[in-house]
Parts: C-alpha cells; structure tokens; sequence
C-alpha cells in the first residue's frame, strides 16, 4: 500500500497528486487499487503533498482548488506553468486537455481558456490582447506545431534584459474561446503529421501550449500602464524507465534524452523550494530554458503528479511520488 496525504502549506511551487481510476480492462483483469490517500491529519508513513485526488476527483474540482488561481495570476501580469507528469496512461493528457466536447471531461487548458474570455467579456476598462503558441520539444529539438511549413527546428534566444524568446515561433491572435480552441486543434493535428504511432510520440515529447495575456489601462497618472502575462500547459513526456526497458538505437537516444530533461525540470523546481539553493539549472535542458521566466521569481508553479492505481504499476508510481516530493 502506499499512503499520501495532504500537506497545509501555501506556497509559489505546489505539486498536487492526482490518481485515475482503475480502467475497464484493469478491472476485467482483476486488478485492486494499491493507493491509500489519507484527506485528515492522519499520519502516513510515506508521502505528503499540496493536494492530493483520488480516483474520484473531477476535471471542475480540480480546477476550481487548483488552477483558477493561477489563472487569475496571468490575468494580473504574472507568469504561470501548469505541468502533467507521470507514467503513459496515468491520466497526464486528461488532466491537460481531457475531451473538449464533453463538459464535465473538459480538462484545464478549455476551463482556463473559457475563465480568460469570461474575465475579458466582463472587464470594462482594460482591453486585452491573447495570443497562443503551441509547440513541442522532442529529442531536445523545439518544433512550431503551429506552423503548417512543417519541420523546421526552433532555437531558443537571450534578450538583452537576460530573459529568453524562442525566434520565428508563430503566435496567434485570439478574440474569442472558440478561435483559441482552433488555434490549439490545428497544433495537435500538426503533432501525429508524419507518425505512425501519436501515442507513442506524445509520450516521448513534451507538448507545450502557451498562452499569452497583454492587458492595456489608463492609470490613475493619465498615462497607458501595459501588462504581460504568460500560461505555460505543458503535457510531459511519459516518465517510465525507457532505458531499463531494453531500448536500443534510435529508442535509446530517445529515452536518455527524456530523462534528461524530466531530471532538469526536477532540479530546476527543486532547486526553487529550496531556499538554500542559489543556483537555479535553467540551462540544463531546453524545457527548463523556454520557461526560465515562468518558473521562480512571482511566477506561480503546480506540477501535477499522475498516478495509476494498480499493483502492476508499483514501481513506476513510487518513481513518480518520489520526483514529485523532491519537488518540494
Ligand atoms: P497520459 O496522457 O498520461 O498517457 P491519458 O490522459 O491519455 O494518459 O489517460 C489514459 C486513459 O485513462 C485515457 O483513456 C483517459 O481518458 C483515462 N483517464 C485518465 N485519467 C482519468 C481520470 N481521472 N478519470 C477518468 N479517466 C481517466
Ligand atoms: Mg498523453
């Protein structure tokens, strides 16, 4: 049995744990949920995180005790990320996205897409201009997923101010929910372009989802005061042990890059908690680059832990717990 609980500190990095069910076959195949999470002060003798959710948990509660405010962060100028990691098939690409078209299966990247022009529609004297990007990072090599010329290989760039741009990356200017939602259905589709497996690449790749949020006021000087806010949704490659698996070749490049830039994230936010810490990794991967301005500083984090609950997978979901724990 593994047992977590829920810890009651507020802070700018927090890691939530969420559990999926167990899936039909699972359950056709006899399987019992190993997971115990403990809601009251109870002890446990194994994890503590900011929120924990069990198999029953849905997309609006979520969103509701974990997203929204970082939502209303960009909303005010901040920069925000919100990352899935886990296992392939624990549950990550639900989280993130989940099913457009069915209401309460509407993951966080529609609700906060909804809450962005909800607050837009209702705002009298700011005006807003939002803009998204989408792109993917496989093998260490960024790819526009927005760009229909296909293929061409994306650098990340300094500005002078020491933050960081990604040159030629398009972006789309969105005055609506829905015309956001096409800009993002045109990224996925972009995604499987040319491969035979998409499940099998989106869990080695991470898919990053960027929307930008440019408010405009008069001040109370007279003068027009700009403010710039930046949700990062990222859906990480799957963090199973590729390499123990018996890769190979190509499979094996594939697999140590991944860990690679899954272990930079793990630094990276570790080394943010850590208040000791006074060097922060950014260069370590290209993801930990990209979101340099978006993790640290005012910026608000939530990493996002999926498990699955079946015995089978003890040892990948002790895998996750631990990263995720040493996130914090
Ligand atoms: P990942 O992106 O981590 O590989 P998915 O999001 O594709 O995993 O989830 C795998 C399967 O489990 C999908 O069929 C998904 O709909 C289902 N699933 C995942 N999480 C949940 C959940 N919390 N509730 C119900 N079904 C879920
Ligand atoms: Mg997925």
């Amino acid at each position: 049995m593994v047992e977590l609980k829920k810890s009651v500190k507020e802070e700018s990095v927090k890691v939530v744990v969420r559990c999926r069910p167990l899936s039909k076959k699972e359950i056709e195949n006899g399987h019992k949920s190993i997971i115990k999470m403990h809601y009251r002060e109870e002890p446990t003798k194994d994890f503590t995180f900011d929120a924990i959710y069990d198999e029953k948990s849905t997309q609006v509660e979520l969103y509701d005790e974990v997203f929204r405010d970082l939502v209303d962060s960009v909303l005010s100028g901040y920069n925000a990320t919100i990352f899935a990691y886990g296992q392939t098939g624990t549950g990550k690409t639900h989280t993130m996205e989940g099913k457009c078209d069915l209401d309460e299966q509407r993951g966080v990247i529609y609700r906060c897409i909804d809450h962005i022009f909800d607050h837009i529609g209702s705002s009298r004297n700011q005006k807003y201009l939002v803009r998204a990007s989408y792109l993917e990072i496989y093998q260490e090599e960024l790819r526009d997923l927005l760009n229909t010329e296909g293929s061409k290989k994306l650098e990340i760039k300094e500005k002078p101010d020491g933050g960081v741009y990604v040159k030629d990356l398009s972006a789309f200017v969105s005055e609506s929910a829905e015309s956001i939602q096409k800009v993002m259905a045109t990224g996925n589709a972009q995604r499987s372009v040319g491969r035979t497996n998409m499940n099998e690449h989106s869990s080695r790749s991470h898919a990053i989802f960027i929307i930008t949020v440019e408010c405009s006021q008069v001040g109370i000087d007279g003068e027009m005061h700009i403010t710039v806010g930046r949700l990062n949704l990222v859906d990480l490659a799957g963090s199973e042990r590729q390499a123990k698996t018996g890769a190979t070749g190509e499979r094996f490049k594939e697999a140590t890059k991944i860990n690679l830039s899954l272990s930079a994230l793990g630094n990276v936010i570790s080394a943010l908690v850590d208040s000791k810490s006074s060097h922060v990794p950014y260069r370590d991967s290209k993801l930990t680059r990209l979101l340099q301005d978006s993790l640290g500083g005012n910026s608000k984090t939530v990493m996002v832990a999926c498990i699955g609950p079946a015995s089978y997978n003890y040892e990948e979901t002790l895998g996750t717990l631990r990263y995720a724990n040493r996130a914090k």
